[in-house]
């Protein structure tokens, strides 16, 4: 069983989701997708989660919330294809809209990788499992054993897309993981659900030294042990997330770091 992520980098057009497809496809072993909220269309873009922040910040000014609001749908409906989907988007998203005064803030920030996971799920035929249903979090860490518990209990039917950078908390209220949890969220479900890899999809080759728009001068890591990788990303290597080496540690799950575009 392979554990696929796809980070908000690869799920902000049609084109990619059109090479999500044809990757899932590729290997029937790849049954659980993990999504980001929808990324930067380009540099100039915000990204899903920043908008819903800002949503949630501004929530006194009637003229920058409809601006937002407006923004939001139109970008979860440039990657929506299917025309009933579109449909059935619209009223839930209207829905949300007219109560989202009524929703704490981990609530509809939570919502980026919700909506993109429905998307996402829709355009690939495949079965929706929301994270809230089983990933439990104590105070601030992921409760591990409830978590698996949860998990066991849901007996998921694959393939199947889940939102990534949430679970609940003990009064069954959303909770999110820090910035970037979405790799978080993928490597604790390849945990939970015993995988043999983690495929983490981005928009780099592998591993970089360097973040590449601040300077060409990279090297490549094509391979590294959890602690150099754990190393890099604490050192500032924005491509995948320190705490979620953790999970992958406690099973010795191999993780592969992949550039959706060249598959390297
Ligand atoms: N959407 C969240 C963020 O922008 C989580 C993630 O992308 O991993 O931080």
């Amino acid at each position: 069983m392979i554990v696929c992520k796809f980070g908000g980098s690869s799920v902000s057009s049609l084109n990619k989701l059109n090479k999500i497809k044809e990757i899932v496809n590729d290997n029937s072993d790849r049954k659980i997708i993990v999504v980001s909220a929808i990324g930067k269309i380009n540099q100039n873009d915000q990204k899903m989660t920043d908008l819903l922040i800002e949503l949630c910040e501004n929530k006194n000014d009637s003229e920058k919330i409809n601006s937002l609001l407006d923004n939001i749908q139109n970008k979860f409906l440039s990657i929506i294809r299917d025309i009933n989907y579109k449909e059935q988007f619209k009223r839930e998203f209207l829905f949300f809209k007219k109560n989202y005064l009524t929703y704490d803030n981990e609530y509809i920030i939570s919502r980026g990788e919700y909506f993109t996971a429905k998307i996402i799920a829709n355009f690939l035929g495949f079965m929706f499992c929301d994270s809230s249903e089983f990933i439990q979090f104590n105070e601030n860490d992921v409760n591990l054993y409830k978590s698996y518990l949860n998990f066991k209990r849901l007996n998921i039917s694959y393939p199947v897309v889940i939102p990534g950078f949430y679970g609940k908390d003990k009064k069954g209220k959303i909770k999110l993981f820090s910035r970037g949890g979405g790799d978080e969220s993928g490597s604790l479900i390849s945990l939970l659900s015993n995988a043999d890899i983690y495929e983490n999809y981005t928009d780099v080759d592998g591993l970089l030294t360097i973040n590449p728009t601040y300077s060409k001068k990279f090297n490549n890591i094509s391979t590294s042990s959890y602690l150099q990788c754990y190393n890099a990303s604490v050192s500032g290597a924005k491509v995948f997330s320190s705490n979620a080496i953790f999970y992958l540690i406690k099973r010795n799950i191999p993780l592969k770091i992949i550039n959706l575009e060249t598959g390297k």
